[in-house]
């Protein structure tokens, strides 16, 4: 079901989202060599939630930590570990939820670790980019299809891969609601986007192939050819004229 958000829903958004935006500041200043991330999931927790607010990644369908940290060929989902060390190079996906008073945010950012080769320096980049080529074209009654076609666009024009298996998606009460938002699309197809909709819009780019698979552990995904992967995500409101992005 999408929901249309009314401005007190809004506004415990906002903070649910700033809450989650302060949680990522913190975690770049502590994604180091040498820090696991377990301890990035740790520091997450205590922030969110003396924030006043929940970590929404726990226990969702099973998830056994606040954040996802996906390193490398890693594109999302990966658990924190006692036993993954951060090494210099790196590239890594750390993917954030709280909830305030009820509702969601919704956020993810890819941290270079120390000095990393200037692909994936450009892949992160390009991915934060991509986010913005579709956030640009965004206002009221612009489609899904549309949205997803310009951040394809410039994608696949640096010669990458968009995940075609994980979408964004409508955000408020639950994390995950309606629409499905794809990072790829057809122009002037879709539904049309209203106003006060709030969604996530969360960009995998891969250097590579955009097939990706599951590790056994039932939660990493993973690129198919082993290459890197980047992921940046926002939650968005939509208004008559434009976008608030409201984890930023
Ligand atoms: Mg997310
Ligand atoms: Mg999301």
């Amino acid at each position: 079901m999408i929901t249309i958000k009314s401005a007190h829903e809004i506004e415990l958004m906002r903070k649910a989202n700033q809450i989650v935006r302060d949680t990522l500041a913190l975690l770049e200043e502590n994604v180091k060599e040498g820090v696991t991330t377990a301890r990035l999931d740790r520091l997450a927790r205590e922030y969110i939630t003396r924030c006043g607010a929940v970590p929404s990644f726990l226990g969702y369908n099973g998830f056994p930590a606040s954040i996802c940290t996906s390193i490398n060929e890693q594109v999302v989902h990966g658990i924190p570990s006692e036993k993954v060390f951060v090494k210099e190079g790196d590239i890594v996906s750390v993917d954030c939820g709280s909830i305030y008073k009820g509702y969601n945010g919704d956020a993810a950012r890819t941290f270079a670790v120390g000095k990393v080769s200037e692909e994936k320096s450009k892949l992160i980049e390009a991915t934060k980019q991509s986010f913005f080529e579709g956030v640009k074209i965004l206002k009221e009654g612009v489609r899904l299809g549309d949205l997803g076609h310009a951040i394809q666009t410039y994608a696949e024009s640096l010669g990458y891969g968009v995940v075609r298996a994980l979408v964004g998606h409508g955000i408020g009460k639950n994390m995950h609601e309606d629409p499905e938002v794809p990072n790829y699309g057809k122009a002037g197809h879709g539904m049309r986007l209203r106003k006060n909709m709030t969604i996530a819009i969360e960009p995998m780019i891969n250097m590579g192939t955009y097939d990706v698979y599951m590790l056994e552990d039932g939660w990493t995904v993973v690129t198919a050819d082993g290459l890197p992967s980047a992921h940046y995500e926002n939650t968005v409101l939509i208004k008559e004229d434009g976008v608030e992005i409201l984890s930023l």
